[in-house]
């Protein structure tokens, strides 16, 4: 069983990995650069291999590594979408310093353009940035659907996985404020919306969880995350999430409201539901 949630990766990886420990988990997120965008900090090799030794001993599983939020792989600006291609491209050679885990990315806004314009300019981005010799597996992640972003139903994410050649380097990061959203109602049909993701999609290429309440009702398209119990989704429904059959091997990573104290309190509030559940 796998639980994290995002840390601050100004200090690199070993400090990361602390943290993590610190908070109980035994997963994590990181923006890979500032949110917002701009340079990346270089890495350094001692930090990458401290962090190893951490990882290793307290048997972390794969990291969920996030994009930044601005990168627009759709926009109707190519400078843009060029942009975001030389972020991607970086940080997808960053991210083989630490071989064999997880790089989360938003697919985008497609701002007036329409959803199939988006589709075929994020399936093109991809089809330039993912490389064979890569071991990272590139997430779409399940969008609310505010504003223009493409990503807000399992077909769209489907098109996409469609047109990109690589197709064994990309899978889907589900975010279950995004989904509820974005109008998948999983507190009362959670059984359907997995059979829905597996008919569209397929469950095998569900490879992590954003596990986080919502502030607004299914449909909502808002994305306003809520602490873990006191949002609409609320505590039973993400414990049901939390212990389904079909989710417990992915690494679920908390983007809730929180300071470290709540995340700490999340992340054994999620092991404890699992505890009860016989899940170990
Ligand atoms: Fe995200
Ligand atoms: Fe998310
Ligand atoms: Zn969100």
């Amino acid at each position: 069983m796998y639980i994290g949630n995002h840390v601050s990766s100004s200090k690199g990886y070993e400090a990361m990995g602390k943290q993590a420990v610190k908070l109980g988990a035994n997963t994590f997120a990181f923006f890979t650069r500032n949110p917002r965008g701009g340079r990346a900090k270089e890495i350094k090799i001692e930090d990458v291999e401290q962090y190893r030794v951490i990882a290793e001993e307290q048997e972390f599983g794969k990291v969920v590594a996030h994009a930044p939020y601005t990168m627009n792989a759709c926009s109707a600006k190519e400078d843009i979408r060029e942009l975001a291609y030389s972020m991607f491209e970086d940080d997808l050679k960053r991210m083989e310093f630490t071989p064999g885990n997880y790089y989360n990315f938003h697919p985008g806004s497609h701002v007036g353009q329409g959803p199939e314009k988006g589709i075929e300019l994020i399936s093109d981005l991809l089809n330039r940035v993912l490389k064979e010799e890569q071991t990272t597996t590139v997430l779409l992640e399940t969008m609310s659907g505010k504003g223009s972003e493409v990503g807000k139903t399992f077909e769209e994410l489907r098109e996409i996985l469609d047109l990109v050649t690589l197709k064994t380097k990309l899978g889907v990061c589900l975010d279950t404020c995004h989904v509820w959203d974005g109008g998948y109602d999983i507190v009362n049909h959670l059984d359907e919306v997995l059979d829905e993701f597996d008919h569209v999609i397929g469950l095998a290429k569900l490879k992590a969880i954003h596990f986080n309440d919502s502030l607004n009702p299914c449909g909502s398209h808002k994305d306003r995350h809520a602490k873990i119990g006191e949002g609409c989704i609320g505590k039973e429904a993400m414990r049901k999430i939390a212990v389904h059959e079909k989710l417990i091997h992915l690494p679920f990573i908390l983007e809730t409201p929180n300071d470290d104290e709540g995340y700490a309190r999340e992340i054994a509030l999620v092991k404890t539901w699992r505890k009860e559940a016989g899940l170990q």
